[in-house]
Formats: C-alpha cells, sequence, structure tokens
C-alpha cells in the first residue's frame, strides 16, 4: 500500500503552509501520517491525518 497525500502541510522551518506530495504511513497505534518535503527549504514534513 502506498497511498499518496497532496496537500497542505506545515513548515516548522519556514513557519508557514506549504503544499506538497507525501506518503501516507501508519504508525504502531494506527494513526495515520503524511511525510512530505518543503519545496523551499527541504525540511522534512509531518501531518496527522487521524486514524486508520
Ligand atoms: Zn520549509
Amino acid at each position: 500500500m502506498s497511498d499518496k497525500y497532496e496537500g497542505e502541510f506545515y513548515c516548522v522551518k519556514c513557519k508557514a503552509k506549504r503544499t506538497a506530495t507525501g506518503n501516507i504511513e501508519v504508525n504502531a497505534k494506527g494513526t495515520r501520517m503524511a511525510k512530505g518535503k518543503c519545496p523551499v527549504c527541504g525540511t522534512n514534513l509531518n501531518r496527522i491525518l487521524g486514524k486508520a
């Protein structure tokens, strides 16, 4: 399974919202997380999407 998420992430480095595409991963607690990369500074971005 390789779901993609495309949408807004908050970049803590830029202190701004960025639109990026990331892979959706599910952690041990069953929470879906989108993991992307800031297109401006390259920082890893995480967004919690909720329970799977
Ligand atoms: Zn950034």
